[in-house]
């Protein structure tokens, strides 16, 4: 067998192979990252077009491992699709297909797992600033990340995996592509991507219009698709063209850019230059198995659909932050039986229902009568509390569960912040990655249970503000409640469950 240099390799320096990283090298794994681009900057990273929407998920897992306060644009813009305009309880939130919903018609308190003490549930960064902090993270952790160089083929032993790179060849135990919906790695390594095929071409472009009194401020559905003029100059476009533009790969020009915008606003607006531009689709596709031998797919590698809603980033995250811990305890052998199958078993259902969100969003902004009548069905409903909370909901990632089975209705759940009464908050105590067994009661038996697993689970006691009718429960390292108990813990049960999650010391 060939000596592995790495425990993983990630191709792709992504925002979600740099987190995932992270992941992997804070339980001590030794990770290299092969990243096809030179230069990590680009137009597209940055305002407006790298604008992301981060939600409650991702919010709290940057928050658990230190990183949402290293996060500076957050501090200036929070809530994405907020304009200076907007403001007091009309102030657009976010949006369904175009549609908005306010601040004012979303009713927290049907989010029973939210506490005071919760992070923010929706907030904005850019693509540039994100991978900014996670690449200096990264490296602090011993995470190598060589640039320049793009994984080309692989090939998969039963002990390991080895990548070619120009002339290069890497060897590792694992590998994880994270590189992007063109991903060889998923390519290469026999993966099935199924889904459906695309409506329409979008545009971001940056323009200069001589004559911008002709377009319509804001987002315009009319009746050859949909235009959006954010700030001026700045034009979203989408062409309800199955997709044709973009997989013909022709160069953008100006004409067409001028062409398009005509056709789609019904107005004769003149462009005299086109300082930037780049197409999208809403393509659906997802990779049926997350996982084949030892390589593993997350992020848009694994899943793509079009950007409506703002998801595919926050998705991806939410794959790093539930593999990372798995895959980790796999490399040191301490893995329970399963547990790294659970990967795809938990996360291929939540990308299925972001891709379906996508999909049905498409549908009503299509333009045909059929679409138009259940846009204006849905915007009606956008002004009931039940559907703005449902949406905002939805959208910012509050009912993100796995099915984890359990009793209590907490279980499968991201654990509410518990504050307690010396003002720490259960968020704090992971940093390090660890998993928890939280006792509100101080319990000497639950004590012994976590300290059977040495540092795997840290046992943290002590009162909360607000405890939500809980008296002990079991976190996983990706912050998910495996295990909860509302009356005297059945100790059977949590020792049971603690062993699904975690090996024990001597086992
Ligand atoms: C217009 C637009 C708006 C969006 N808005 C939002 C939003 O508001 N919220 C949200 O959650 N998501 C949003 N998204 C989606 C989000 O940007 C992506 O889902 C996210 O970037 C995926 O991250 P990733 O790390 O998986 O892939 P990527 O960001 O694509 O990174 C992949 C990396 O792999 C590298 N790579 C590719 N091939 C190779 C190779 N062979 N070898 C080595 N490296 C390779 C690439 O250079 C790249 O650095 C938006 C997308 C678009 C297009």
């Amino acid at each position: 067998m060939k000596e592995a240099t790495y425990d993983v390799i990630i191709s792709g320096a992504g925002p979600v192979g740099l987190f995932l990283a992270c992941e992997l090298a804070l339980a001590k794994c030794r990770v290299l990252i092969l990243e096809k681009t030179d230069n990590p900057y680009s137009p597209l990273k940055q305002l407006p077009f790298g604008i992301r929407g981060l939600s409650a998920p991702t919010i709290e897992a940057l928050y658990r491992r230190g990183l949402l306060s290293e996060l500076e644009i957050h501090k200036r813009l929070k809530n994405p699709h907020t304009t200076a305009v907007q403001q007091g309880p009309r102030r657009q939130v976010g949006h369904f297909a175009g549609i908005p919903f306010h601040e004012g018609d979303i009713d927290i308190s049907q989010w029973k797992h939210r506490l005071p003490s919760s992070t923010e549930t929706n907030l904005i960064t850019e693509m540039e600033e994100i991978e900014t902090v996670l690449t200096r993270r990264a490296e602090v952790l011993g995470v190598e990340i060589k640039r320049g160089l793009a994984l080309t083929s692989l090939h998969q032993t039963e002990d390991g995996v080895t990548v070619q790179s120009d002339e290069q060849s890497f060897h590792s135990l694992w590998l994880v592509g994270c590189d992007g919906a063109r991903s060889i790695v998923r390519k290469a390594g026999g993966f099935e991507f199924a889904g459906t095929e695309p409506e329409f071409t979008g545009y971001s472009t940056k323009v200069d219009i001589v004559d911008p009194e002709k377009l319509k401020p804001g987002r315009n559905l009319t009746k050859e698709g949909m235009y959006l003029q954010s700030q001026p100059g700045f034009i979203v476009i989408q062409d309800f063209d199955g997709g044709a533009f973009h997989n013909s790969e022709k160069p953008i020009t100006l004409e067409h850019v001028q062409e398009v915008l005509r056709r789609i606003s019904d107005a004769e607006v003149t462009i005299s230059a086109l300082h930037f531009a780049t197409t999208w689709t809403d393509r659906a596709r997802q990779a049926t198995s997350y996982r084949n031998g030892r390589i593993l797919l997350a992020g848009d590698a694994a899943h793509i659909h079009s950007p409506l809603g703002g998801q595919g980033l926050n998705l991806g995250l939410g794959d790093a932050m539930n593999l990372g811990w798995k895959l980790a305890a796999t490399i040191h052998g301490k893995a329970p039986n399963g547990l790294l199958d659970s990967y795809h078993t938990e996360r291929y259902p939540i990308g299925a229902q972001v891709l379906d969100w996508s999909r049905a969003q498409v549908m009503i902004m299509k333009p045909n009568p059929e679409s138009r009548a259940l846009n204006s069905i849905i915007r009606d409903l956008m002004d009931t509390q039940d559907t703005a909370t449902y949406m905002a909901g939805r959208v910012w990632g509050i009912f993100t569960h796995y099915d984890l089975g359990g009793t209590n209705p907490l279980v499968g759940y991201s654990v509410p912040n518990f504050e307690f009464e010396d003002g720490r908050k259960i968020g704090e105590f992971m940093i390090d990655g660890q998993g928890i067994l939280l006792d509100f009661d101080t319990n000497p038996s639950l004590k012994t249970l976590a300290n059977e697993y040495g540092n795997r689970i840290k046992y943290v006691s002590g009162r909360a503000k607000e405890q939500l009718g809980l008296r002990s429960a079991l976190i996983r390292p990706d912050g998910i409640i495996a295990w909860a108990s509302e009356g005297e813990p059945d100790l059977q049960s949590a020792r049971q469950e603690a062993s699904l999650w975690f090996t024990q010391l001597i086992s």
